[in-house]
């Protein structure tokens, strides 16, 4: 976090740390000198929600968008794969028109949350979440008028619900022992990670068309609701990843007595 932050120029202390009642002026309009200039040359880093909304937005597969519009980092402190929205060599995001975004019903979370950044504890703390605003110069929203508070923000772009449907999978990547330096992800965990993670179409094929259903009890039903609605499919799939990963109890084996 502290990198981030130095990289924004951000220096986090009382006046700088908000939290859902603080306010701050910002509008972002059409008219504006700065429309559309702020999505180009940015890392916008996607959830597996994103990645759900998005392509479907687009009418493709997982695997398709995973490999046209996104690029894998590997953040050195967890060793596992996260996802970055892919930008063409202009660095302008693919998705931005004249007239302003054209998925913006779609758009990442990272994009609903601008202008402000979050920080999670990864430790103790955890619940002691807070936020700060990114002022940038081109920016000239923040001469604006219109007054919010975090918390009106964060309700105006959906972010609720996007943390919401994001929290078991935020669970796992802030689990503490992703962070252990004597982590060394093997191949197979790796790809477990990344199947349940992003690759949503791969996991409904793991699950219904391999012996998943052999070695798991899953009620019967919630195999329906999970059959039939793929956000539920896919909170399905990161609980999975705690029973894969840490070995959480959220799986039931059968012929188990657990
Ligand atoms: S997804 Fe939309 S809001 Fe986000 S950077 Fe691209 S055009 Fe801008
Ligand atoms: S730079 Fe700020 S005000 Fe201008 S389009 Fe981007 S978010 Fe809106």
């Amino acid at each position: 976090m502290d990198n981030i932050l130095g990289k924004l120029g951000i220096e986090l202390n009382e006046q700088t740390r908000l939290t859902n009642d603080s306010s701050f002026k910002f509008n972002c309009h059409k008219g504006l000198s700065c429309y559309n200039t702020c999505c180009s040359n940015l890392d916008i880093f996607l959830t597996p929600y994103d990645i759900l909304r998005m392509k479907n937005k687009l009418g493709i597969s997982s695997a398709e968008f995973l490999s046209e519009y996104t690029e894998p980092v590997i953040l050195k402190e967890t060793k596992l794969p996260f996802m970055k929205l892919k930008l063409p060599e202009d660095g302008r995001c693919r998705f931005v028109a004249d007239e302003g975004c054209t998925i913006y019903d779609d758009r990442p979370l990272a994009c609903r949350y601008y202008p402000i950044g979050f920080g999670i504890y990864k430790n103790e703390n955890a619940g002691d979440d807070f936020y700060f605003l990114i002022k940038e110069d081109h920016c000239k929203g923040f001469g604006e008028e219109k007054e919010w508070k975090v918390g009106e923000w964060r309700k105006s772009q959906q972010i609720d619900d996007y943390d919401d449907k994001n929290r078991v999978w935020m669970d796992v990547i802030l689990d503490k022992k992703i962070y252990s330096p004597d982590l060394e992800p093997d191949e197979k965990s790796l790809k477990m990670f990344f199947m349940a993670s992003y690759d949503i179409d791969s996991f409904r094929e793991f699950m219904f068309e391999s012996r998943f259903l052999q070695v798991f009890e899953v009620d019967e039903d919630l195999l329906e609701i999970v059959r039939n609605d793929e956000t539920e499919l896919m909170l399905f799939a990161h609980q999975w990843l705690q029973y894969a990963l840490f070995k959480k109890p959220t799986m039931r084996l059968r012929n188990s007595e657990a």
